[in-house]
């Protein structure tokens, strides 16, 4: 049977899989070893140092592959890895075009690290595609996009995008930590690397900090191979195969995780106490004819606002939460609650924040796969005695 045209939700569990050859184990064993022997000088079975390649990784780069419709997948230390090594494609005096408004580790990493290597980011809006020709330049090597972003939920066209850069020797990356492949493949919208921070949804359990690339070209893929291996931050066994144990009910997981949040952000919406809830299922946000249009479902993240502008309120409303647990993070079976002033955006100057929408009495919820009636009680209940 070909493996190629699967599903799905029959890939998370089988893609690019191969059955283990020593003893049919049907879990990739956690190859433990930084080392393989050579059966002679220069020659060994398929692997030789675990930097390179490791067997378990290998697992997790062909699930991450499928999933994206790739050829090609790589694993890293962390998400911030995954984008440090498709950084290091550039050269200096090369030009990024970014979203506006993306997660407060990428803008600290283009700003305080890639910009002292002489390269520039420019942060403009892409709300439509158009809008990019007038910020094309020369220089212009690359455009980064998150769709939908952190934590403003706004989506970008990267079909439209695509398009627009198509005749130029541009690469288009899409951070697609939030949305996952069950919702949105941006390689078959036209991207060339899809990058994950397979810390959220892909793990799934919030138990790994896990990077990923998909690309589905050859040559590219042969270029960060070379960085995978010559920088290091390769993604080690065990946290290989936890990510692998993860993706195989990514499906489930997810279509569970939109179902909650969809009945939480209509909730959230009808509440007296809430002004504004940012979620792309709505019919009135601006982007709903994008989400429609390239993703299967509007996600499980939203954020919102309380009437109240003041600071004690929102820290109120947060420690009252008993199931949405305060923390960094998202996308595992649990709930949790964010603030992203001073949490996933603090490392963002003041300014830049306020610009994007990022106000101090922002909340952003990951909302988990709890039973949905008792996600909801949680909220009410902080947010009725929030006087
Ligand atoms: N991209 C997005 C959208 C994220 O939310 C995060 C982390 O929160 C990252 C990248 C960085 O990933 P990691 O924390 O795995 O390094």
């Amino acid at each position: 049977m070909d493996k190629k045209g699967l599903k799905f939700n029959t890939k998370t569990i089988h893609g690019g899989q191969a059955l283990e050859k020593a003893y049919g184990a049907v879990m990739p064993p956690i190859y433990q070893t930084s080392t393989f022997a050579q059966t002679a000088p220069g020659e060994h079975l398929g692997y030789g140092y675990a930097r390179g390649a490791n067997p378990t990784r290998t697992a997790l780069e062909n699930s991450l592959a499928s999933l994206e419709n790739g050829t090609h997948g790589f694993a890293f230390g962390s998400g911030m890895a995954a984008i440090d090594a498709v950084l290091k494609l550039l050269r200096p005096k090369d030009e990024v075009l970014c979203t506006n408004d993306i997660y407060g580790g990428s803008y600290r990493i283009f700003k305080g690290i890639f910009e002292h290597y002489g390269i520039t980011f420019k942060f403009v809006d892409l709300s439509n595609p158009t809008y990019i020709k007038q910020h094309l330049s020369t220089r212009t090597k690359m455009v980064w996009l998150e769709s939908p972003t952190n934590p403003m939920m706004q989506l970008v066209d990267i079909a439209g995008i695509a398009n627009a850069i198509a005749d130029k020797d541009i690469l288009l990356v899409v951070d697609n930590t939030f949305a996952t492949p069950y919702l949105q493949r941006p390689l078959d919208l036209g991207a060339d690397i899809v990058m994950h921070s397979a810390t959220k949804y892909l793990g799934g359990h919030s138990d790994v900090v896990v990077g990923g690339l998909i690309v589905k070209e050859t040559a590219l893929a042969e270029r960060i191979k070379f960085i995978q291996n010559s920088s290091g931050a390769i993604c080690g066994p065990m946290d290989s195969f936890l990510t692998l144990r993860g993706i195989k009910t990514l499906h489930v997981r997810m279509q569970r995780h939109c179902e909650n949040a969809e009945r939480i952000a209509y909730f959230l919406k009808e509440h007296p106490k809430v002004a504004k809830v940012y979620w792309p299922g709505f019919a009135e946000h601006p982007n709903h004819h994008i989400a429609k249009k390239q993703m299967s479902h509007f996600g499980a993240m939203l954020s919102f606002t309380l009437q109240t502008e003041a600071m004690e309120h929102t820290k109120k409303f947060i420690s009252r939460l008993k199931l949405f647990t305060l923390a960094e993070s998202l996308g595992g079976v649990e709930s949790l609650v964010g603030h992203p002033a001073t949490m996933s955006h603090g490392s963002m100057p003041e300014e830049e924040r306020l610009k994007n929408g990022i106000t101090d009495n922002l909340i952003r919820l990951s909302v988990g796969i709890e039973a949905v009636e008792d996600l909801l009680n949680d909220l009410s209940y902080a947010l009725d005695e929030n006087d």
